[in-house]
């Protein structure tokens, strides 16, 4: 199968949506359109009926039960939901909150305004790999730690954090756990109940679903967490989150969850094989690129590579067939390194740094040819951008 261009290597930033759960999503927007809070005819029904599949299908991803989903708009929502709604649902004498650096704006931005609120807030520094130090978790929790907050995998380095451990150490200490699954659920065997994870928040757009909706699971078993919902309306989803369901939307998030569930496992497999070749031809055919993100435990489509000697946005511009980030999604129009990279050590930012986000459709040729591109564009820039090079071009030699 040959090359065409432009190739796709951004999955973190966001998937395309199958096939599969397009067509499952298509009748939802033509023909059975009904308010799936509309009872009083079947219109309302067979949406009502969809929005329960769908919900039992979410939950079986996560190993939840279908109660303890709530669809929202997407990760952030949810992000939001879960830690302004158990920080205003409050527990007598808790009212601190634990989190790390790496996370995304919206745990980051969340936490924030609480700590405007009055909670007191710790965040957590990480390794050179990007993972949490497990002793300094268990020294900060305390018997006032309400919720901590810590995600599966990070978006930009794809770095795992030992989150069943996470897990026991809130268990013991009291405190809820909230783990932020956007870049985990669709790869991942993640089950939260043997993970001892309380809230989860998740996306469909980067599990191959559409984009504008995602899920909450709330701890309803032995230890629910009590929350109170953040915004307010119509009784749908328990009261928690209001407002009329995106039927279309969350079918698709079912969907897109019952796929990864078959077959996103042996996907991580092959996945983790050709990022693991494309990594290899970089760094053999290139020197002065280093790894950022965990070596061994991290998202198997993730490759963030620091570049010595040339210009992140250069590097990026000498490549305009190849969809690629110069950091998170959400911080690729700024030149500074992001707060992830720069969490790693002062000496990471300084190079150029790019995420390769490699996906469902990712083939070996798509990887081999911009491993070829990547050399050749690099050791391109970085011979325009030796002195001598920039003095001879000056002096019109
Ligand atoms: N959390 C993580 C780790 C993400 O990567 C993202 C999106 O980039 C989000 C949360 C926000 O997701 P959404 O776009 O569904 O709001």
């Amino acid at each position: 199968m040959g090359v065409t261009s432009p190739i796709y290597l951004d999955h973190h930033a966001t998937t395309p949506v199958d096939p599969r759960v397009l067509e499952r999503m298509l009748p939802f927007f033509v023909s059975e359109y009904g308010n799936a809070a509309s009872a009083s005819h079947g219109f309302g029904w067979r949406a009502a009926q969809a929005v329960e599949g769908a919900r039992a299908q979410v939950a079986a991803l996560i190993g939840a039960r279908p109660t303890e989903v709530a669809f929202t708009s997407g990760a952030s929502e949810a992000i939001n939901l879960a830690l302004l709604g158990v920080a205003r649902a409050g527990m007598p004498g808790r009212n601190h909150i634990v989190t790390q650096v790496t996370e995304h704006a919206a745990v980051l931005d969340t936490v924030s305004a609480l700590e405007r609120e009055g909670f007191r807030v710790t965040r957590l520094g990480v390794d050179e790999a990007g993972r949490i130090r497990l002793d300094e978790l268990a020294r900060v929790l305390d018997a006032h730690t309400l919720v901590v907050s810590i995600m599966f995998a990070n978006n930009e380095i794809g770095t795992l954090q030992p989150v069943r451990e996470i897990g026991r150490l809130c268990r013991t200490a009291g405190a809820h756990f909230h783990c932020d699954l956007t870049q985990a659920a669709g790869w991942a065997s993640v089950d939260v109940d043997a993970l001892g994870i309380d809230l989860a928040a998740l996306s469909a757009h980067k599990l191959y679903g559409p984009k504008g909706v995602g899920a909450l699971y709330v701890r309803r078993r032995r230890g629910a967490v009590p929350l109170v919902p953040v915004s307010f309306g119509g009784g749908q989803e328990g009261g928690l989150r209001p407002g009329t369901l995106n039927v279309p939307g969350i079918v698709g998030l079912g969907e897109a969850s019952a796929i990864a569930r078959d077959q996103g496992p042996r996907e991580a497999v092959a996945l983790r094989q050709l990022r693991d070749r494309l990594h290899r031809r970089i760094v053999e055919g290139l020197p002065g690129v280093r790894l950022n993100g965990c070596p061994d435990r991290r998202h198997p489509g993730n490759l963030n590579l620091s570049v010595d000697g040339v210009h992140g946005e250069a590097l990026i511009g000498a490549l305009p067939d190849v969809a690629l980030s110069g950091g998170s999604a959400c911080a690729s129009a700024s030149a500074s390194p992001s707060h992830v990279i720069a969490a790693l050590g002062p000496d990471r930012g300084r190079a150029a740094v790019v995420r390769f986000g490699l996906g469902r459709s990712t083939t070996v040729e798509e990887t081999d040819d911009v491993a070829g591109r990547f050399v050749e564009a690099v050791t391109r820039l970085r011979a325009v951008a030796r002195p001598g090079h920039r003095e001879a071009r000056a002096a019109g030699l």
